[in-house]
């Protein structure tokens, strides 16, 4: 007899090195939440977060006051963005800060990437990265008369080294990719595109807003320029969480972002006459950082530091392997089809479902307290963080989905 998802999800929860951690989360009031698939839109709250930000307000804030700046929260972004690089992104101390979106932090670093490469008139990008993406290279092309060169990205698939080496040339500036690609979940081969992007002379910037906290990343090792992530995805930072930026040491100096305020000064309370950029990534900073919005991290890189990324990783394969089993066996007899890779080497934290009118499914599920997350036109992303979601949670969550596909063909 073969074993079923619910009893193969039932013995993966108790042999899970990292189920204790789910507790550590907070518990949503009850009847509102049976599984949460959407680890990869927005993390789930820790208890320790609500005390640590209660505490911020009442004891640092309301208690130290303006004198907080310089006991300590001028060297946040500096300091947690080294504790980041340490625990989830594999970046040596130096080279990471945190602040602004990653949108914003996109632009500047795309901006002072392009102007570092002056002759060259070329960005290549592709065509299924995440909008902003798109969006914001447009602008920073626009503004500096460049050219965009557009791969065509298998909206199932994602890009890969050979698609890269037959674009990149002595033209090209720059390139940017995503790490993890939001809808298809394809895992980058980032060390190997960055070989042939160097080869050409270009520069590489890596957006790692859905890989952070949930696939293991070696920046220094990888040999990347730049990159930015959020922190509110698999980092559980809350909504609108700041982001933060990589910039390799050796490009310190070299490359200058174009919003000069005052917090990237060389020396900030001087408040003198013109703008002299801060030694090393400091100069990354425009103007007075999201502290408050920063008092989360540190209760998650805690965690992530105890749990250890690559625990976190072994796990998350586990999770989406149990998602691929369950679309094969109870999904795909109702048109359900996987459109994403499916070998480990190649997937990331989440794994896109594809059905015609999954669209009318979104809202049955969410009243059942089921929620994976939708993206046009037909696509269902379950995405079960490791640190918070079970796998008889993930396999509860998949039921619902399979009996309201029955209900639908009767
Ligand atoms: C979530 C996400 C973003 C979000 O950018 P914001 O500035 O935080 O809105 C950007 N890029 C990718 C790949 C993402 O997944």
């Amino acid at each position: 007899m073969t074993v079923g998802p619910l009893d193969r999800a039932a013995a993966l929860d108790a042999a899970d090195p990292l189920a204790g951690h789910r507790s550590r989360f907070i518990t949503p009031p009850a009847g509102e939440l049976l599984s949460y698939l959407d680890g990869n839109s927005l993390g789930r709250p820790l208890e320790a977060t609500a005390e640590l930000v209660g505490e911020f307000i009442r004891k640092q804030w309301g208690g130290r006051l303006i004198r907080g700046w310089d006991e300590s929260w001028l060297d946040w972004p500096l300091t947690l963005g080294d504790r980041l690089g340490a625990v989830a992104l594999g970046a040596s101390a130096g080279q990471t800060v945190i602040g602004d979106s990653t949108t914003v932090l996109l632009y500047k670093l795309a901006r002072a990437a392009v102007d570092a490469r002056p002759g060259r008139r070329t960005v290549v990008l592709d065509t299924d990265n995440f909008p902003t993406d798109r969006y914001v290279l447009e602008g920073v092309a626009a503004e500096r008369g460049l050219r965009l060169e557009w791969i065509e990205t298998d909206p199932a698939a994602g890009i890969t080294a050979e698609q890269v080496a037959g674009v990149v040339g002595d033209d090209t500036a720059l390139v940017l990719f995503s790490h993890v690609a939001y809808r298809s979940g394809w895992l980058a081969d980032v060390a190997g595109i960055n070989r042939v992007a160097h080869a050409a002379g270009a520069l590489t910037l890596w957006d790692l807003c859905h890989s952070a906290g949930s696939v293991p990343i070696a920046l220094d090792e990888w040999g990347v320029d730049l990159a930015v992530g959020c922190t509110y995805k698999y980092l559980n930072g809350g909504p609108g969480a700041p982001a933060f930026a990589y910039l390799r040491h050796e490009l310190q100096g070299e490359l200058r972002q174009p919003i000069q305020g005052w917090m990237g000064h060389r020396a900030a309370f001087e408040m003198g006459p013109g703008y002299e950029p801060a030694a090393g990534i400091r100069a990354l900073l425009s103007g007075t950082p999201p502290i408050l919005a920063m008092v989360p991290l540190h209760a998650n890189l805690d965690m992530l530091a105890d749990a250890g990324i690559e625990a976190v990783r072994a796990k998350s394969l586990l999770l989406t392997d149990l998602v691929l089993d369950i679309a094969d066996e109870w999904l795909a007899p109702y048109g359900v089809e996987v459109a994403g890779p499916r070998e480990a080497a190649r997937r990331g934290g989440h794994v896109t479902l594809r059905r015609d009118g999954f669209q009318e499914f979104l809202e049955p599920l969410w009243d059942s307290g089921v929620i994976p997350d939708y993206r046009r036109p037909d696509g269902l992303r379950i995405g079960p963080a490791p640190l918070s979601t079970s796998f008889t949670e993930v396999c509860q969550g998949l039921t619902v989905l399979r009996d309201l596909l029955e209900k639908a063909r009767r």
